[in-house]
């Protein structure tokens, strides 16, 4: 799908950023971080909150610029956001006055699409997240996992190459949660894009990606890199997604060990 764009691959080395804080104190959010995201993979980065996943994300997003190393998509530095490459995050950023349909037109506008092919396309996404019959209808009539789903087509529908995902189902119910992860990893072995996705829930991690980077806090960093390698579709009850469950969790509890010394964190 990225159609002579490049793969959309993400090379991160030596990543550091601080910050200052409100009290003017420097703050180490992310330090020494090596990443390779290859074109079309789906990675998943957890960890206790405050280790810099959302950083971490924006980094590559081109939101923030790292304070030593680099963040190079296809080889070129990351320098700012990029239309090609979209960022869903929790609240869904929906237009309150627009329609359905209206909203996910919007992404479209800006780039070079005759209105004709816009309609098609956003009607195109609207259907792969199962909302077409929803189109003429405004945020305020949907259900939070409706909403997520038009922010979700209206996503789909500039066909990015990388789809940059923090926490997008943490606000939804369990049963809409499943639903969304089941729709979303259809749409990426239909279409292919890179996906970097920051969730704290270990089972929505191993569930969809193919990798999961665990990270740690003080100062956030990446802990362990550990590859799925369950066949798809996957099954939650099944022996060998509760192999991986148990790896992960194991070495979760390591790195929540530690940082409980510290400070007290949850995920
Ligand atoms: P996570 O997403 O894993 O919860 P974040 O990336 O949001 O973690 O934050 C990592 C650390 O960086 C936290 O200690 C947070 O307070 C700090 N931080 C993040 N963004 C900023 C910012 N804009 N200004 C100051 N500190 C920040
Ligand atoms: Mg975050």
């Amino acid at each position: 799908m990225s159609g002579g764009r490049g793969t959309a691959e993400i090379r991160l080395r030596g990543v550091e950023k601080r910050f200052r804080t409100a009290r003017g104190e420097e703050q180490v959010a992310l330090a020494g971080v090596d990443l390779d995201v290859a074109g079309g993979d789906f990675v998943c980065l957890v960890g206790p909150s405050g280790c810099g996943k959302s950083t971490l994300v924006n980094l590559m997003a081109g939101f923030e610029r790292p304070t030593a190393g680099r963040v190079a998509m296809d080889g070129a530095p990351v320098n700012g956001p990029d239309p090609d490459h979209i960022l869903i995050f929790q609240d869904y950023g929906l237009y309150p006055w627009k329609t359905v349909l209206e909203n996910v037109l919007f992404g479209l506008q800006a780039r070079k699409v005759s209105p004709a092919d816009a309609r098609e396309r956003a009607r195109e996404a609207l259907e792969m997240v199962g909302l077409e019959a929803a189109a003429g209808l405004h945020p305020h009539e949907l259900s939070g996992g409706m909403k997520q789903r038009v922010a979700i087509a209206r996503a789909l529908a500039v066909e990015p190459s990388v789809l940059f995902m923090d926490e997008p189902f943490a606000a939804l119910d369990a049963f809409t949660r499943l639903h969304l992860q089941e729709e979303l990893v259809r749409i990426w072995e239909e279409r292919r894009p890179t996906v970097v996705f920051v969730t704290h829930d270990l089972d929505e991690a191993i569930y969809l990606g193919q990798r999961v980077v665990l990270m740690a806090p003080g100062p956030g960093r990446i802990q362990r890199i550990l590859p799925v390698g369950l066949p798809r579709p996957r099954e939650r009850t099944r022996a060998d997604f509760a192999g991986v469950r148990r790896e992960l969790f194991e070495a979760f509890q390591l790195v929540h060990r530690d940082a409980a010394g510290e400070q007290e964190y949850s995920i």
